[in-house]
């Protein structure tokens, strides 16, 4: 890697640097160093501008591909459609649970019930069965539902997370468009801040959906911004000893 002037001046006794020492050079390598860390890059853009605009671009961008190696392929293959720039939200995807059923699952920013996770997984064949059948040439990745047990009267709640590719020409939009479907009027994505639509309310969800995430057949809703994310929950049903078998195979 070549470093820049910049950098190099940090060991000169004549410095002339204005805009700080370090290049965007060594910020790369201490991040790599350090894995890619995405508590300390959110820290740090919350305090720095420049650096912010450095994590945007490059930063969140090595994480993705770090995190999700064949997702990240996979959701880039398609040349300009490809995941629309926002490596920060995408990010914020693979490990940000935004949990609460209330208010919460939109606006994680004061969301007790949203948490970081160390690791997900995201499945592509998972995601099918969030599609209706016309829809299933689309490529959406969900995650596996995080379980937050004994939520009061509601019971055990799954959240649920994913991506589409290239979703601006996905037949789930095209769908939801022909549908005239509503865009939430207040809420937002919790990762890119773009509004949603409710897959509930366009009638939109199939069965294979429940199914797969073991729940109750009419207790799951999932959401879908504009820029293709997704966020849903949905009320388990309690494991018994033959469904734990079948997970297992
Ligand atoms: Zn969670
Ligand atoms: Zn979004």
């Amino acid at each position: 890697m070549i470093l820049t002037k910049q950098y190099r001046c940090i060991h000169s006794s004549s410095c002339q640097c204005t805009k700080g020492h370090l290049s965007e050079d060594v910020i790369f390598l201490v991040f790599h160093h350090l894995n890619w860390n995405p508590k300390l890059i959110a820290t740090l853009s919350c305090v720095c501008k420049w650096f912010d605009d450095l994590a945007k671009r490059v930063l969140w961008k090595e994480f993705c591909r770090t995190r999700a190696p064949k997702m990240m392929l996979d959701l880039q293959s398609s040349g300009s459609h490809s995941v629309d720039g926002n490596w920060r939200a995408l990010g914020k995807l693979l490990i940000y649970c935004a949990g609460s059923k209330k208010s919460g699952l939109f606006n994680s920013i004061h969301n007790p019930a949203g948490h970081f996770v160390d690791q997900t997984r995201f499945s592509r064949t998972s995601g099918r069965s969030f599609l209706l059948p016309q829809c299933r040439t689309d490529v959406l990745y969900v995650s596996d539902p995080c379980e937050h047990l004994d939520q009061g009267e509601e019971g055990d709640i799954g959240y649920f997370r994913g991506v589409f590719k290239s979703f601006a020409t996905s037949k789930v939009r095209k769908m939801l468009i022909k549908k005239n479907a509503k865009l939430h009027p207040t809420k937002v994505c919790p990762y890119c801040k773009a509004k949603l639509w409710s897959m509930l309310q366009a009638k939109m969800i199939p069965q294979s959906a429940s199914c797969r995430l073991g729940s109750y057949e009419d207790c799951v809703e999932y959401y879908v911004c504009l820029n293709g994310h997704m966020l849903g929950n949905c009320t388990l049903l309690p494991l018994s000893d033959s469904e734990e078998a079948t997970e297992l195979e």
